[in-house]
């Protein structure tokens, strides 16, 4: 049977039985049509309102099998979608007719306790890598939710609880295992390809697949100081100020986030409060525990609480506390930078959460810094070191005809919120419609990172992704 598949630049092509029984031969993973076992597993990814069909899946099982995909999607010009954990709201781990390049099942971690590395396939979650660390007592810095990918978590930068006391998950990596354009198998670290490697610390997936990535490792846990402080909404304004001035006076160990939402059904509150909008401090302590619990006492006086839950938690148990955020609902995101939340910021995001348009919505305030900002801009790929706060206007529901309530929501916040951030964005938290906005994800790198996807990327095979153009490195050249 053949099989027809968009063509890189326009068009389809057609790929001759003999060509598929060739790659089929030649993977140690799987080939999935539509309709074979799989098929339809590799193409779900987190966000319900991608519903798309690739073309054929390439299942891979280790490096040679990617070197195969990256060589079958060039030779026959056909588009290529990468998919590892498949969380980014963008949705660029599968497109309509590509071949897709699932990496779900490279899950291995091999930890090195004495060297203090782990060694990473590009499959893992969050939660595998967690879990075979924390065997050590050790961690590397990533996201708060366990379920998202190691791989595009880190090829964006990848911040979390941890991030403001060890830096950014892109600052804890020492080296990756790269399959470029030309199907070559390069390292990228410090001695190694190092252009390769400042390009992958938050250029995503432009310059080639990842199959593997090692990075450093710090002792933490087995238990961390943490835990939800839930408030009425009524007292943000309030709250929220101080809270501007706890995360200004706080340790690199302390990390806050604010979450402002209607209550889910948590078990610790009172029923009445379901259903009631909130606003919810999330807080860390990567440390001592009784330095833990000075620390967060600022912060537990503060206002007349509906529920206080710190106490020491196991770290992988934390690291899976906002897994409420469950795949298959329909999300769409719009996100700011912050060097610092002033009232009128305050009262403009207050106003978003009177008018929230779906129970599941929620608008977070992520406090970030500390280790983070002791980078320079231009050390890695990602650029935003001296943001002091990252806000997530996150839309999230369940039926498609509130599609357009929901996505309206979020942009009117996004843009009265605009005058009082600072212009950049996360390039992880960009949806799909943003792939205007790279000079705010990168700034003054743009032109350097350009120049590095023309010397490994020049036929721009890696393009389903807030792509980086060459163009701007023949712009910056000239
Ligand atoms: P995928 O959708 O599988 O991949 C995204 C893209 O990355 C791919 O399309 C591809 O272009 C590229 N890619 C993936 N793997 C490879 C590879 N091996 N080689 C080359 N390219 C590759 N981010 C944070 O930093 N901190 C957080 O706390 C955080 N929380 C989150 C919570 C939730 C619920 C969600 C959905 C996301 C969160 N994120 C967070 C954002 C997260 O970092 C991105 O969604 C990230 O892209 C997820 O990676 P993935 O592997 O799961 O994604």
């Amino acid at each position: 049977m053949t099989v027809t598949l968009k063509a890189l630049d326009s068009g389809t092509k057609t790929i001759p039985d003999d060509t598929l029984d060739a790659l089929r031969g030649a993977v140690r993973g799987a080939v999935l049509l539509k309709g074979d076992a799989g098929y339809d597993t590799a193409r779900t990814i987190w966000n319900g309102m991608i519903d798309r069909h690739p073309g054929l899946v390439i299942r891979a099982l280790g490096t040679s099998d990617i070197q195969t995909a990256v060589n079958f999607a060039r030779d026959n010009g056909v588009l290529m979608a990468v998919r590892a954990g498949g969380h980014q709201i963008a949705g660029h781990a599968v497109a309509d007719g590509a071949v897709m390049l699932d990496l779900s099942q490279m899950r291995s971690v091999h930890v090195d306790p004495v060297g203090r590395r782990a060694r990473v396939g590009a499959g893992c979650l969050l939660s595998d890598v967690d879990k075979e660390t924390q065997a050590h007592a050790l961690a590397v810095p990533v996201g708060v939710n366990s379920t998202t990918g190691i791989a595009g978590l880190t090829l964006g930068g990848g911040f979390g609880w941890i991030t403001r006391k060890h830096g950014m998950t892109i600052d804890n990596l020492v080296s990756a295992e790269v399959v470029t354009a030309d199907g070559n198998i390069r390292t990228a670290s410090a001695d190694q390809n190092p252009d390769l490697f400042w390009a992958i610390r938050g250029g995503g997936g432009n310059f080639g697949v990842v199959s593997s990535f090692d990075y450093a490792l710090h002792p933490i846990g087995p238990q961390v100081m943490s835990g939800l402080i839930v408030h009425p909404i009524d007292q943000a304004k309030t709250l929220l100020r101080d809270f501007r001035q706890i995360c200004a006076d706080a340790p690199d160990e302390l990390t806050v986030w604010a979450v402002m939402r209607k209550a889910p059904p948590l078990p610790f509150l009172p029923a009445q409060w379901h259903g009631k909008e909130v606003l919810i401090f999330a807080a860390c302590y990567a440390g001592d525990m009784a330095a833990g619990e000075k620390a967060m006492v600022g912060l537990r006086a503060l206002g007349d609480p509906i529920a206080d839950v710190i106490s020491p938690h196991p770290y992988t148990g934390w690291q899976a506390a906002f897994d409420l955020l469950v795949p298959g609902a329909r999300n769409y995101w719009k996100s700011h930078d912050f060097t610092e939340l002033s009232d009128t910021a305050i009262g403009v995001i207050l106003d978003g959460i009177d008018t929230l348009p779906d129970p599941q919505s929620e608008i977070f305030i992520a406090h970030v810094g500390g280790a983070m900002a002791r980078v320079a801009g231009n050390a890695t790929a990602f650029p935003q070191r001296n943001a002091h706060f990252t806000m997530n206007v996150h839309t999230r529901w369940e039926d498609a005809k509130k599609d357009s309530a929901c996505i309206g929501w979020a942009r009117d916040l996004f843009d009265k919120v605009a005058p009082y951030a600072t212009g950049s964005v996360y390039v992880n938290f960009m949806p799909e419609d943003e792939s205007g906005r790279l000079g705010g994800a990168y700034g003054d790198n743009l032109p350097r990172l350009s120049r590095i996807k023309a010397k490994y990327d020049p036929g721009n095979l890696f393009r389903v992704n807030h792509n980086i153009p060459t163009q701007v490195a023949a712009q910056a050249a000239e």
